[in-house]
């Protein structure tokens, strides 16, 4: 049997997979990208933060992102109940971009996939990974649509398959989330919002549940006058309402009223009602011989903050500066310079999604009277900055000044 060589072998094209084979192509390393599924493909997580396009940019990616014509953001809007606030990403405490997009993810993730494959990564698409053997030259079995099975020898493999989470399943090394089991139902919508209705289409809308102060809705507006609409709760939350899952954000929406008069006039499910259920998930290591975790692959912990995908481009960062060093002929030290830093900026939005179900910082964003600069500290973390130890929310190790913070704001 051949066995077929390359550099590195990237599992799944999800955004986490294209960044990694473009900024690893800028290297002039030889990429093999494989990806089960057929492209353009739906997949959920579609508002993008500002921090990202620093690593689309940094990839090469940009031109093509920008020309794609996806729906321009530059911030996030809250609604609970009568009380309302919104961000401006622009007005931030760090550095760096303040806008960014919101996208199809069936375009986006063909976008950026199409740009590595520019760029000289070879794609091939319907080709699943089925197994790994890690080690100095790892091995992996792949079966090609027609259902006939080749191996390939690489140097280094990066495991971008996202929920599939590929190697944590082979390799054991599956650990539980801290985050209680939450779903999520969602659909498309031609929402039909009148001009005049005060809603921001250059923001994500985050409204929650006038009654439950943990269960919460996505409003993300595309630039073709539909919305990704969604709502996060408990799965026994959802068995309280009646019939298929259409029926039921349906019913859940229509027990706002602020969201059932801005889609008073929608067309429902243009794209149809899916369901996700026990998203959050982690694992005891996020590399090993021969391998490393990228984006979902890894830890994913809550859609809330719209922290995904920049999560999953800064692994293929990291990743991808550990092997630059690798192929100089350095020795890498995974655990300290893509375990620990990866982890710093997920830490981060941990303790703000923790502090949204508590109830903390939803006290925090409507408060009355709020200190401009902390805004802006704040601000800055919605927009993506999770990394920036300049901002003392970031630099936050214990999460006391966020304490301090929710109980001023409390009072
Ligand atoms: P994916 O995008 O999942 O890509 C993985 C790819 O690997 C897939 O194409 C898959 O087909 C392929 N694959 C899997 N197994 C194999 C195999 N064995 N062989 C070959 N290929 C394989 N994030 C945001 O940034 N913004 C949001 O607004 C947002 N909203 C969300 C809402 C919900 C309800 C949930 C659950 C998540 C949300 N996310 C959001 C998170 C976002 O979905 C993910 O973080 C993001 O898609 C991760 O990208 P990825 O590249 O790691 O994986």
């Amino acid at each position: 049997e051949d066995v077929e060589r390359t550099e590195i072998l990237i599992i799944g094209a999800g955004p986490a997979g294209s960044v990694a084979a473009a900024m690893l192509r800028q290297q002039g390393r030889k990429v093999l990208m494989l990806e089960r599924q057929q492209f353009p493909r739906f997949s959920i997580g579609e508002s993008l933060l500002p921090q990202s396009m620093e690593y689309i940019e940094a990839a090469g990616l940009l031109q093509d992102v920008v020309e794609a014509g996806f729906q321009y953001k530059n911030g996030a809007a809250f609604v609970h109940g009568k009380a309302r606030t919104a961000f401006d990403f622009r007005k931030k405490f760090s550095p760096g971009w303040g806008t960014t997009y919101q996208v199809q993810r069936a375009d986006f993730d063909n976008v950026l996939a199409r740009g590595a494959e520019r760029m000289g990564a070879t794609l091939r698409f319907g080709d699943e990974v089925l197994s790994v053997e890690p080690g100095e030259q790892p091995l992996v079995s792949v079966r090609r649509p027609d259902g006939s099975e080749y191996r390939i020898e690489a140097d280094f493999i990066l495991d971008a398959s996202g929920f599939a989470r590929l190697l944590p399943r082979l390799l054991d090394l599956e650990s539980p989330s801290n985050f209680p089991v939450r779903g999520a139902i969602f659909c498309h919508v031609r929402d039909n919002i009148p001009a005049e209705a005060e809603f921001d289409r250059n923001k994500i809308l985050i409204t929650t549940h006038p009654e439950h102060i943990d269960v919460w809705y996505w409003t993300i507006p595309f630039s073709n006058g539909c919305c990704s609409l969604g709502v996060v709760a408990e799965p026994s939350f959802f068995e309280r309402y009646e019939g298929d899952d259409l029926q039921k954000l349906q019913a859940i929406v229509g027990e706002d009223p602020n969201l059932t008069s801005l889609l008073a006039n929608a067309e429902w499910a243009v794209l149809p009602v899916r369901r996700i259920t026990g998203y959050s998930a982690n694992v005891s290591s996020l590399w090993g011989p021969g391998y490393a975790l990228l984006g979902n692959a890894g830890e994913f912990l809550d859609p809330v903050f719209s922290s995904g995908v920049t999560i999953a481009f800064k692994s293929a960062q990291l990743a991808s500066e550990c092997l630059k060093r690798r192929y100089a002929g350095e020795t890498v030290d995974w655990e300290s310079e893509f375990s620990i830093p990866l982890r710093a900026g997920v830490k981060t939005f941990r303790r703000f999604v923790e502090s949204w179900y508590q109830g903390g910082f939803q006290k925090i964003i409507y408060h009355p009277d709020q200190q401009p600069q902390v805004r802006d500290m704040i601000s800055s973390i919605l927009a993506g900055y999770a990394w920036d130890t300049n901002n003392p929310y970031v630099a936050d190790d214990s999460g006391r000044r966020m304490r301090v913070l929710e109980e001023l704001c409390s009072a």
